[in-house]
């Protein structure tokens, strides 16, 4: 079953000029097609861990097949974790219907690594290097 972890809308923070950003994808402003809606985004990559899973799955068996059992008697250890940063990026509504969610985030990874470049070089042209 699908776990949804759903903060209400009247708790969601709205955003201010200073979060502005482009599409992940194209580049452009959010609203550069005169569509007012967007995506904000928050995506990391994660992979099972297939030992943690293996563990986890023989208490199960171990113990009559009762996953909620298995669930309190087991050390809770981590079943996948992240291999990639946090990205929170913004997309726009016509990149949301044309890309499939690898896409965004490999283009996200991209503008990610632009930004920090460029963040790079800025901070060594202020310093004379
Ligand atoms: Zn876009």
């Amino acid at each position: 079953m699908p776990h949804v972890i759903k903060t209400p809308i009247e708790q969601v923070a709205g955003l201010k000029r200073s979060d502005v950003q482009n599409c992940a994808c194209c580049r452009k402003g959010v609203a550069h097609g005169g569509n007012i809606l967007f995506y904000q985004l928050r995506l990391a990559r994660f992979g099972l861990d297939l030992g943690a899973v293996r563990r986890q799955q023989g208490l199960e068996q171990m113990l009559g097949g009762c996953a909620r059992l298995a669930d309190v008697m087991s050390p809770d250890e981590d079943l996948a974790r992240p291999v990639s940063d946090e990205l929170q990026v913004w997309v726009c509504e016509p990149c949301s219907l044309m890309h499939p969610l690898a896409v965004i985030f490999e283009l996200a990874n991209e503008l990610a690594d632009e930004e920090e470049t460029a963040a790079t070089s800025n901070t060594k042209g202020a310093n004379g290097g």
